[in-house]
């Protein structure tokens, strides 16, 4: 039985990570901060005997016995991680130099969650690994673009220096079920109005887009990625092609909703990336022949579900 260590595991994502793992017969600890996570994410699986809770910060060092680690613990919302930009930094470098340095020692096996946020506002579309990006070193989203950035250097330091087993993932904007309602990230704000009957606050004029991927389609990636042999560094990213306006998000969600929701057009934050679109190329060869399953449409009836019963909207 594999001891796994996921870090950041009350979190949107990794929750279902934990579950996909646990499933699959891993022997878990999960390690969190609650910084973002909850609770309720992972409630369910307190009392398995292969699940173990552990509330801890990855900023500082952690000692424990594991074989593999996924180190997800960052908050991913801008909204989140520009509320404490200089934990949002140390989040990703202290966190990944102790994790790093965690599996150096147990030669452990290391998947590190990175994010299309590599890339900036790029102005190449859509966007290859082979692309180096084009990032404001200064400006707000910094402490998450460049923090994710030097977590990347680290990793492939480590791999060439120490000859660890590194994979960088790129996550591209996931969704779904177990999103946090004030998680502030813009499929949850837009349903979460959308259920209230509020107004959906589109930042600009709504032309910028995204690429959005089912959580579900993101995990089955991130598990195919722990079991790729040491040849298999990335980067990779994953995500789902299809490529969305705001605006064009805003109506789908009124509709589905099916409220009496109107489009209210705000001031665009700084930095704020006009296109992001991921080539899921190397992914699709490296991961079996993996690629998204659930279209847009199919994914926000899922998210809807699951925020109408939260809400009790
Ligand atoms: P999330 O905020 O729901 O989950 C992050 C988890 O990490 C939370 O449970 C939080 O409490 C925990 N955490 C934060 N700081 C920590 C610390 N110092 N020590 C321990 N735990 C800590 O976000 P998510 O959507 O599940 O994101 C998971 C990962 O995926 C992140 O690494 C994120 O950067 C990446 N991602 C990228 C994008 C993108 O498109 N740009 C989008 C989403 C996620
Ligand atoms: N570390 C950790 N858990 C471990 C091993 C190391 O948290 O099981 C931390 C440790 O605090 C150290 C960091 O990982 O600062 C980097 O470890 P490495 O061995 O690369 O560096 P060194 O200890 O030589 O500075
Ligand atoms: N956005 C929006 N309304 C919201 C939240 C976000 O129009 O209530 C926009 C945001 O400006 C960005 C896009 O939606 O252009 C995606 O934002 P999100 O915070 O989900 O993630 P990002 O991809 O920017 O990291």
């Amino acid at each position: 039985m594999s001891r796994t260590l996921v870090t950041g595991g009350a979190g949107f994502l990794c929750s279902s990570l934990c579950d996909r793992l646990l499933q699959d017969g891993h022997d878990l600890l999960c390690v969190d901060n609650f910084y973002t996570g909850s609770k309720r994410n992972i409630a369910h699986l307190i009392g398995n005997p292969y699940f173990e809770l552990m509330r801890h910060d990855v900023t500082f060092p952690l000692y424990v016995e594991v074989d593999r680690l996924f180190n997800p613990a960052c908050p991913a919302s801008p909204v989140h991680y520009q509320n404490d930009p200089v934990q949002t930094t140390k989040t990703s470098v202290h966190g990944a130099i102790n994790m790093l340095g965690l599996a150096k020692r147990r030669g452990a096996r290391i998947p590190q969650a990175s994010t299309s946020e590599v890339y900036g506002d790029p102005e190449i579309h859509p966007q290859e690994e082979s692309y180096w990006g084009r990032v404001n070193p200064i400006g707000v989203r910094s402490c998450h673009d460049e923090g994710k950035r030097c977590a990347e250097t680290l990793c492939f330091d480590y791999h060439r220096q120490h000859a660890l087993d590194i994979k960088v993932v790129r996550i591209f904007n996931p969704y779904g079920p177990r999103m946090q309602p004030n998680d502030g990230r813009v499929v949850s704000n837009f349903i979460v109005q959308a259920l209230r009957g509020e107004d959906i606050t589109i930042y600009g004029d709504g032309s910028q887009t995204r690429s959005f991927c089912y959580v579900d389609d993101l995990i089955e990636a991130m598990v195919r990625t722990m079991e790729t042999g040491p040849e298999f560094t990335g980067p990779a990213n994953i995500g789902n092609p299809s490529q969305f306006t705001i605006r064009e998000l805003a109506e789908k969600v009124v509709s589905l909703v099916g409220g009496r929701s109107r489009l209210l057009f705000q001031s665009l934050p700084s930095d704020d990336p006009r296109q992001r679109q991921p080539d899921i190329a190397l992914a699709r060869e490296a991961l079996g022949g993996w690629q998204p399953t659930v279209p847009l449409d199919d994914g926000l009836r899922h998210t809807i579900a699951y925020f109408r019963e939260l809400l009790h909207a």
